[in-house]
């Protein structure tokens, strides 16, 4: 297949790890193999480091219009390569074609926005209160970056980071999930051809066990200047430990518990439309996907009967076969936190109104879109982050009540809310704590706006003029004796 490459990429090159060893790579629509890539531990990652500590030598002097011009070459390589990347993009991570397209125009905008940006990363001359001195600040790029990326979105989370990165005048380790590696490796056959040098991409696969050692050697080489990291609360909070010791830059975007509120005024044919798409987009695998639905009590029975509704129309199925709307479970641990999550909330009083089971019909990764209502604080529904087909539903009254609930989480990454009343909208939007709130819009993501978090939800944001400040710092010159 076009674009399949099963080496990993380290200083331009294509290669296996020094063990040799390698790890599987599954479809998790069919349980197939569908390649290998090599499983590499700390001492290889040593080397790319190396290489892209290396490169930035002399990426860091290319000028900024230098750097547009590698990045719109990679953008169009890859508008071109579009259909081979959303091909490897569903087989490994499951995602039904259409979305799997979806994430490829996304992901390519980054470079496009990047290679736009590069040439705006501007610093100031700022008024002296001295006549015979200047104060300069230069915008300078950090260094080398770590990049550590998740498989629920296996594209736009590496070009989100190195989009940012090159066009800063950074270089990259990129270490991407155990479970998509795939289309990581096909993103740097593209960079490649557009002539980016070498060393200034490399991407170290891995296995989860390896993962660790990994993390650990880019936080603390004295040769990484600071990590970009999206994945879970877990792993964020372990990796802003280990860069203390070095007081490294760390930008952390994690996982979410999105409200999505539904008030009284609301076009409610809009709020299911929001609900299916912040919901069941990769079959509920996103950090902003809404996680606890909160309905005022006067369009309450309304909007869940035409949810329900909604939710029977969704195909399932793999991804690759047309029509199917709606893909498995990215692997068998998130399969079963899923069902335990369903079984504790009915155990503990939630009413099932549809779904709540494996869908084995179609293969062993499958779940039922799902929804639970009366769902109450005691329940690991209400607290976790769940990543997957299910809607759980809290009624209330008032606004004060809405914000109460929507708030009662230590995460604050998305939120979401429905209402036609203007004052309204401007005080929910204030008060709630979250990092991006959409207002009448389930869908947020776009390479123009800031994407992050507050909270634990995470650090810095990525995306927009804004990315870019995670990958450079301020340089003050004072030139003197004027
Ligand atoms: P998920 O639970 O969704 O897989 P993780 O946070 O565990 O999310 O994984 C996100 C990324 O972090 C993946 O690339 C994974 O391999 C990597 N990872 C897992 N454990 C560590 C670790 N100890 N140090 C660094 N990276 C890790």
């Amino acid at each position: 297949m076009h674009l399949l490459n099963e080496k990993a990429f380290v200083n331009g090159e294509w290669i296996s790890a020094k063990s040799n060893k390698v790890l599987n790579v599954n479809n998790p629509a069919t349980g197939e193999v569908i390649g290998t890539v090599p499983d590499m531990n700390a001492e290889d990652t040593q080397k790319a480091i190396e290489a892209a500590s290396e490169a930035f030598q002399t990426w860091q002097d290319t000028t900024a219009k230098q750097r547009t011009q590698y990045l719109r070459k990679w953008y169009d390589l890859l508008v071109l390569n579009q259909e081979s990347l959303v091909k490897i993009l569903t087989i490994e991570s499951g995602k039904p074609l259409i979305e799997a397209r979806g994430e490829v125009v996304y992901g390519n905008s980054f470079i496009e926005f990047f290679s736009e940006e590069a040439r705006r990363i501007r610093g100031e001359i700022i008024a002296s209160p001295f006549a015979n001195k200047k104060i300069l600040v230069e915008k300078q790029p950090i260094g080398v970056a770590g990049l550590i990326t998740p498989w629920n979105f296996p594209h736009a989370m590496i070009t989100r980071k190195a989009g940012a990165a090159l066009a800063a005048g950074c270089t990259c380790v990129i270490k991407p999930a155990e479970d998509t590696p795939l289309t990581a490796l096909a993103l740097m056959q593209l960079a490649a051809e557009a002539g980016i040098p070498k060393g200034v991409l490399n991407v170290v696969t891995s296995d989860r066990r390896h993962a660790p050692e990994i993390g650990n050697l880019l936080c603390e080489s004295p040769l990484v200047a600071g990590i970009s990291f999206t994945g879970s609360t877990q792993i964020g909070k372990l990796l802003y430990r280990q860069c203390s010791s070095g007081v490294k830059r760390i930008s952390l975007e994690l996982g979410g518990n999105a409200p999505f509120i539904v008030y009284k005024s609301a076009n409610i044919d809009h709020a299911v439309n929001g609900a299916m798409v912040s919901k069941f987009r990769n079959c509920g695998q996103t950090c902003v996907s809404a996680n606890r639905f909160l309905i005022q009590n006067e369009v309450y029975d309304l909007f869940v009967n035409k949810l329900v509704m909604e939710i029977k129309n969704l195909k399932m199925g793999n991804g690759i076969d047309s029509g199917v709307n709606i893909g498995p479970l990215i692997n068998k641990a998130q399969l079963d936190k899923v069902s335990s999550l369903v079984d504790d909330a009915v155990s503990k009083g939630a009413k099932l109104l549809i779904g709540g089971k494996q869908a084995s019909q179609y293969g062993e990764l499958f779940y039922e879109p799902t929804v639970l209502t009366d769902v109450s604080e005691n329940m690991r529904v209400y607290t976790e982050e769940i990543f997957g087909p299910v809607v759980n539903i809290i009624r209330f009254e008032n606004e004060e009540e809405s914000l109460k609930i929507a708030n009662n989480t230590e995460r604050g990454l998305a939120g979401y809310f429905y209402s036609q009343d203007v004052a309204q909208i401007f005080r929910v939007s204030r008060k709630l704590e979250v990092g991006m709130c959409g207002v009448n819009e389930g869908l947020i993501s776009t390479a123009e706006a800031p994407f992050g978090g507050v909270k634990e939800s995470g650090l810095g944001r990525e995306g927009s003029h804004h990315g870019v400040d995670d990958f450079t710092h301020m340089k003050y010159i004072c030139l003197g004796n004027l």
